[in-house]
């Protein structure tokens, strides 16, 4: 058995040693040796050691380097070395973190995580957070959460008796709304199209002098942090006029809401505590390993409530039972690695990781503009957006610096525009990926 573990360590030291001089994206043969997978469902039992073996083999070259320094695709980040070995010991112990009793640990760390988290984004003392998959969880669980609170007051008990017959609820989003905030709504029954879209400006945030009438059945969601241009709504502004008539403010704050840990930073965020709900990730910005994200409710009963099972919820223990704040019951313990980077980081240490990716992205941002290419938005997080002509001209770039392999940058369209994302979201990140991979997009874009 230590010899089976003692050669996971080994293989995966030697495969992070690699991604300094592999290509970012995997080679086109990588890919077709995946074909050797494609077996029949063997009749014999394997050694454990030779089913690792063809993992690495096969698998490692087969996947993105996104745990490497130059990969800035969509927003992912990737995992602190403290928190990858924290899974390895915590996937040892195999604990279920639906309850108490079955991981003391578990519990332990997400009370102990929630309370650091809570002061990091000023959340108020009392809110309930859970320990979800995503931010697409986070931001299921907390429409959830709202659902169950504003029907309440209207008198339905939706866990009980669904949405048939309900009192009709209003859903407010931005125009620039995030593809996964839609899906949330979907799924929790109000339709992603049965919403008011507020138009937005040119970085994409939400313009308050258009912004709806809304009462006591409206659930308003906002943005901390647009995916593309890392833009915050007027969350203040729109908190204070959505509470004035009762409504609900929901924050979809995925990677946004951890600019509250970086001082230069913090005022981006500001009065994003006077929401009623937050969702956010774990594993794009905190750089902790899949799957991780965390839904947050001013109102601790809300999400109980929402989550509960049947009337248990009735009974409240009372240590916190992790399973009555997230859609699942058995599950996996989240809470050890976001207690691994917060423990690891402290305070000065997450305020610098925010900051520095955030200045390697003003960095990026800076070299495109010398040498003649249109920035497309304001670079105030760690968002960059470029354009390198037409629609055709930008897409052929990001091919050639995807297939070039130094690092890689995905491609979007923003506000019509064909442009290519640079999110730097890795603690991997050094001034000198950022100085190699300029050079190389630059050179590309020749
Ligand atoms: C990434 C992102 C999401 C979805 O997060 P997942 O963890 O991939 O589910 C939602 N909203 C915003 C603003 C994001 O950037």
């Amino acid at each position: 058995m230590s010899n089976l573990f003692d050669d996971a360590a080994k293989r995966a030291s030697r495969y992070l040693e690699s991604l300094n001089t592999r290509s970012v994206a995997p080679k086109r043969e990588a890919i077709a040796a995946l074909a050797r997978f494609d077996q029949a469902f063997p009749d014999h039992t394997s050694s454990a050691e030779s089913v690792l073996a063809e993992l690495d083999e096969i698998g490692s070259p087969a996947t993105m380097a996104s745990a490497g320094g130059r990969f800035f695709g969509f927003v992912i980040g990737g995992a602190l070395p403290a928190t990858v070995a924290a899974n390895w010991l915590a996937t040892t112990w195999d604990q279920n973190a639906g309850l108490v009793v079955t991981s003391p640990i578990n519990a332990a760390l997400e009370n102990v995580s929630l309370r650091w988290l809570k002061a990091i984004f000023h959340l108020p003392s009392q809110s309930a957070g859970g320990f979800v998959t995503s931010a697409t969880a986070a931001n299921f669980s907390a429409l959830a959460a709202a659902r169950h609170m504003l029907l309440a007051r209207a008198g339905w008990d939706v866990e009980a008796r669904g949405l048939f017959g309900a009192p009709p609820l209003t859903v407010v989003v931005g125009d620039e709304v995030h593809a996964s905030m839609l899906k949330a709504l979907s799924l929790v029954g109000f339709g992603r199209e049965r919403v008011l879209r507020v138009p937005v400006d040119a970085q994409g945030r939400m313009c308050f002098d258009e912004f709806p009438d809304v009462d006591d059945r409206t659930v308003v969601c906002v943005q901390a942090g647009n995916v593309n241009s890392g833009a915050f709504d007027p969350i203040p502004e729109i908190c204070a006029r959505a509470h004035s008539h009762g409504a609900w403010v929901h924050v979809d704050g995925a990677f946004g809401m951890w600019a509250a840990a970086a001082p230069a930073r913090a005022h981006l965020v500001r009065g994003v505590e006077g929401a009623d709900s937050w969702a956010t990730d774990a594993h794009k910005w905190l750089n902790v390993p899949y799957d991780s994200g965390l839904v947050f409710t001013r109102d601790p009963d809300a999400l109980r409530k929402a989550m509960s099972i049947g009337g248990a919820y009735l009974a409240q223990d009372e240590d916190r039972v992790p399973y009555q704040y997230t859609p699942d019951f058995s599950r996996r313990a989240r809470g050890i690695e976001v207690w691994a980077a917060l423990r690891q980081l402290g305070r000065l240490g997450l305020a610098d990781l925010i900051e520095r990716t955030c200045r390697y992205a003003g960095q990026f941002a800076e070299g495109l503009r010398a040498a003649g290419y249109r920035v497309l938005n304001d670079v105030v997080l760690n968002q960059v957006l470029v354009s390198f002509g037409s629609a055709e001209r930008t897409r052929e770039v990001i091919d050639r610096v995807q297939r070039d392999g130094t690092c890689w940058c995905g491609g979007t369209v923003w506000q019509g525009h064909t442009a290519m994302r640079i999110s730097v979201s890795s603690w991997a990140t050094t001034e000198a990926d950022v100085e190699r991979s300029l050079a190389a997009i630059l050179s590309m874009a020749q």
